[in-house]
């Protein structure tokens, strides 16, 4: 498993294998369930005991850790010439409520395993290398997800995030000075040369294919629409068939059409109705009002505003002859996004030199990422994970494929330090 750990020669890097297994098997224990998943949600006692631990680990490697006014943690270790901005890397460490062990964790600690070849190795970048461990990348106790990589870009304001508050009514701003990561440094005033993504696919495209590295060129578009059908609450042993205005019925055909439009836009489409309330719920009355979501995706914007275009006119033809009416609102407008050609091209190069099967991928959830390209060249690697399972305490993923995205993430690391900024 351990390739090279030569403390004596500079060419002589690897990824420890062990040490990074190890390392995500001793942080699962910070909030992990019986089931065997994490349950490590923003700003509680769980997350504060692995900030607590990366602060400590990544000291131990020789580096200098700090955090800035949204609790953004950055593990730098110095470079021959620190006055170059660092390239940086990272992922997040927060999870679902019946989150899994990878996913996040696997591009913090896959970084901590690049810090500890380069280290091992006395090996000095020309960039100072930072380490980054975003705060709320989920979005599930405080919404909306990739909160504070969405400050540090300028996408939301620091004041904005810090009102939030979770269902219980506790205020972000709060549970952050109560874990004591609130810094000083005021979130995105922190220049960096380039943003590199380790994450598990999330998806079972490289597990059906037998690839071990996707090398991923954006984030597809999503757009996220609210649907209330409102029809007429009626007896449901005297009520004619014709004489009806059934909302639950008008709403199946509705979703019916969202997956139509998806599927005429194949292969890359997708559409969902993830979320449906229909009222009154009760077996003997015909349903009167029904509210349900839409999810759409692609990666080309084009064909999610064609979609859209189409939804438009299917649900209200859909509607008229269901005898009800509807109401659709776009509550999200997501573009897509476009990593840096230079980037991607740097973790094709990496993944061919390593000799890993690999295939270009764009990723269907949002990431830390998607934000960064917005202020960086940036690029993300994908590993597998068993039966495309996430956001599941069962989440799986092998040691070997760990590894090698923690190796590909040091090659592409040091190919950039070596073409960025340079003389
Ligand atoms: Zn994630």
């Amino acid at each position: 498993m351990i390739q090279h750990t030569n403390a004596t020669h500079g060419s002589n890097l690897g990824i420890d294998a062990q040490a990074l297994w190890s390392d995500l098997m001793q942080t699962a224990r910070f909030g992990g369930t019986p089931k065997g998943g994490i349950r490590r949600l923003t700003l509680t006692a769980e997350d504060k005991l692995v900030r607590d631990w990366f602060v400590q680990t990544c000291e131990e490697l020789g580096c200098t850790v700090t955090h800035d006014s949204m609790g953004n943690q950055f593990a730098r270790r110095a470079g021959q010439d620190n006055s170059l901005p660092p390239i940086t890397i990272g992922s997040h460490l927060d999870t679902q409520p019946t989150g899994g062990k990878f996913d996040g964790i696997l591009g913090v600690l896959g970084g901590l395993a690049v810090l500890r070849a380069l280290h091992r190795a006395g090996y000095v970048t020309r960039h100072p290398i930072e380490l980054i461990n975003w705060t709320n990348e989920e979005g599930s106790r405080f919404t909306p997800p990739m909160m504070c990589s969405g400050v540090f870009t300028g996408v939301f304001t620091e004041q904005e995030v810090l009102d939030k508050r979770d269902r219980a009514g506790l205020r972000f701003g709060d549970e952050l000075e109560a874990i004591g990561y609130r810094g000083s440094e005021p979130c995105g005033q922190h220049p960096v040369t380039a943003y590199f993504e380790l994450h598990i696919e999330q998806g079972p495209i490289l597990e059906a294919e037998g690839k071990t590295i996707g090398i991923v060129t954006g984030v597809q578009g999503a757009r996220w629409y609210e649907v209330t059908v409102r029809g007429k609450d009626a007896h449901a042993g005297s009520t004619p068939m014709p004489m009806r205005h059934d909302a639950l019925l008008a709403a199946a055909r509705m979703i019916e059409a969202v997956s139509t439009v998806a599927v005429s836009h194949a292969p890359s489409a997708v559409g969902t109705v993830g979320l449906i309330e229909n009222r009154p719920n009760s077996n003997n009355v015909v349903p009167g009002e029904v509210f349900f979501t839409i999810d759409m995706r692609d990666p080309d914007d084009a064909v999610v505003a064609q979609m859209e275009e189409e939804l438009y006119s299917l649900l209200p033809e859909i509607a008229q002859r269901s005898g009800v009416t509807l109401e659709i609102v776009r509550i999200w407008d997501a573009p897509a996004v476009h990593f840096d050609p230079a980037c991607v091209d740097m973790v094709e190069t990496a993944a061919a030199d390593s000799g890993y099967g690999a295939r270009r991928i764009v990723s269907g959830p949002g990431h830390d990422a998607a934000y960064m390209a917005r202020i960086t060249p940036t690029a993300m690697i994908f590993v597998p994970c068993a039966d495309g399972l996430s956001h599941n305490e069962a989440e799986s993923i092998t040691e070997q494929d760990a590894e090698a995205g923690a190796g590909i993430l040091l090659k592409t690391v040091l190919k950039a330090d070596a073409v960025f900024n340079a003389r």
